[in-house]
């Protein structure tokens, strides 16, 4: 079993964001200590922790939104962060109601009083908190318990940044304890104006001021299976990525709308023309064959942590599976001159439903022809069946728990390998998974 594997990076954004959270309700505690001021209502403590906690959550997720590098770092890439931001946001969304239940229980003696609590009234601070929390419930069903297209998800959740700004007002007339002690005060101004600060950038500078490259199209090649090859020249500045790495990517064709997609960039990273291979999904991607050679385009990247186990862990044997399009993250990786150097056994499995669907046979074929340690494996599922334990054990010279493996593809299919690997006695940190679906 391979030892000094990095430990699952996201325990560890984990612990920091919800670490703060915890650090701040702490502090409230020590500012009402210190001044002898406990409330003596107990029902008080729940509505507090509930507000004080969700506002660092609420900032915090507009952080992880920020996609900096150390923010990736410490969840171990952008996919992952982009899943914690939604874990988070949905903590916050439970945690804040907390405050105007308890709140409600500790000013009423009765069902009629507690329902009058939560309706509007002439209190301005109560009123704010009431309209703060409608916005946070339609936003957070459309972001995570209502699928409504991409582009229209991206307008609502644009407004999230509104909703801090109410409940930063909601605070400021409440005149609660972040307002009464000064060291309170200047740590929940601090974290909103981060949040604030983190909201702007992303969602206004980061088109003008994240790292950004231009690039010109010059070739669009269309392949079976609704696949298209886009090959971009870089115009001045180089993007210097390493393999399995993504960008997100703005056409300036009419062929397709400007907002920017994220796409992995499936040539390694020696060649001086970074291809996209992109799957038809939606109707973004249902153009983009009409994109034209010399049309240019804008990158912003490179991001993912997806290559790192091989560069952090050369002298480890490792499976690589690739569903559908999924394949590309291995493409850029068994292509790069990193992986050549590499003198552990490697394996790649290439899962399509059929030969119609097996794009990119060719290029994996004959890459392992190249490199003696690696391993090409083609999949079909119509004929074989789901990849499962029993594929694997009789696929691979070694035991499962011997190998590192890395994931990508349908997160119904990374999701069941996963599962059954672990079931094997593989352990978690074994098992690296890139996501495309990051919504
Ligand atoms: C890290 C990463 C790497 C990827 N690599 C590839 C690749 O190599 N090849 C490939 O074909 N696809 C890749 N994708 C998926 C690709 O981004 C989506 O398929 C594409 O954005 C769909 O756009 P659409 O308008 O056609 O589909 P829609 O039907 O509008 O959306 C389908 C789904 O795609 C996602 N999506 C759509 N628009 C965006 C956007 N602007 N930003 C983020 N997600 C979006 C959402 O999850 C949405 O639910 C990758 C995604 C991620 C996150």
């Amino acid at each position: 079993m391979p030892e000094g594997l990095p430990s699952n990076r996201m325990v560890r954004g984990y612990a920091v964001v919800f670490g703060t959270a915890v650090l701040s309700v702490g502090l409230w505690l020590l500012e009402m200590a210190r001044a002898g001021e406990m409330h003596t209502n107990p029902w008080i403590y729940p509505a507090k922790v509930g507000s004080h906690g969700t506002l660092i959550l609420m900032c915090w997720a507009f952080i992880l939104a920020t996609r900096f590098r150390p923010i990736e770092w410490l969840f171990g890439g952008l996919d992952k962060v982009y899943k914690a931001h939604r874990v988070i946001g949905e903590v916050a969304f439970f945690l804040i109601f907390l405050h105007p239940i308890f709140l409600a229980v500790a000013h009423s003696d009765s069902p009629g009083a507690f329902a009058r609590y939560l309706w509007f009234s002439d209190d301005w601070a109560r009123n704010t908190g009431l309209v703060a929390l409608a916005a946070f419930t339609v936003l957070v069903v459309l972001s995570i318990y209502w699928k409504i297209p991409y582009h229209r998800w991206k307008r609502t959740h644009d407004l999230f940044g509104l909703v801090l700004v109410l409940v930063a007002v909601h605070a400021v007339l409440g005149r609660g304890e972040m307002v009464k002690y000064p060291l309170l005060t200047i740590w929940y101004a601090s974290w909103t104006a981060i949040g604030l600060a983190a909201y702007v950038y992303i969602r206004v500078l980061y088109r003008f001021i994240g790292p950004q490259y231009d690039v010109v199209t010059t070739e669009v090649r269309q392949r079976p299976a609704d696949i298209t090859d886009v090959y971009l020249k870089f115009v001045g500045r180089r993007m210097r990525f390493t393999a399995g790495q993504f960008l997100y990517v703005s056409f300036d064709s009419d062929a397709v709308t400007s907002e920017p997609h994220p796409f992995t960039i499936s040539s390694p990273p020696e060649e001086p023309n970074p291809r996209l291979t992109i799957k038809r999904l939606g109707d973004w991607t249902g153009d983009v064959h009409r994109i034209r050679p010399g049309e240019r385009a804008r990158v912003w990247g490179p991001y993912g942590h997806f290559g790192s186990v091989l560069q952090e862990r050369p002298d480890l044997p490792v499976v690589m599976i690739g569903g559908g399009v999924g394949i590309t993250p291995f493409l850029s990786i068994i292509g790069s001159e990193v992986f050549a150097q590499r003198k552990e056994a490697s394996v790649v499995i290439y899962s399509v439903p059929n030969e119609a669907r097996q794009v990119h046979v060719q290029e994996i074929t004959s890459r392992a022809d190249q490199l003696p340690d690696l391993r090409a494996v083609m999949h079909l599922s119509d004929e074989s069946g789901y990849i499962d334990r029993d594929y694997l054990r009789a696929t691979l010279e070694r035991p499962l728990p011997d190998y590192v493996w890395m994931l990508c593809g349908p997160d119904a299919m990374t999701d069941s390998i996963r599962e059954q690997l672990l079931a094997e006695g593989v352990r978690p940190k074994q098992v690296v998974i890139e996501s495309f679906d990051i919504r």
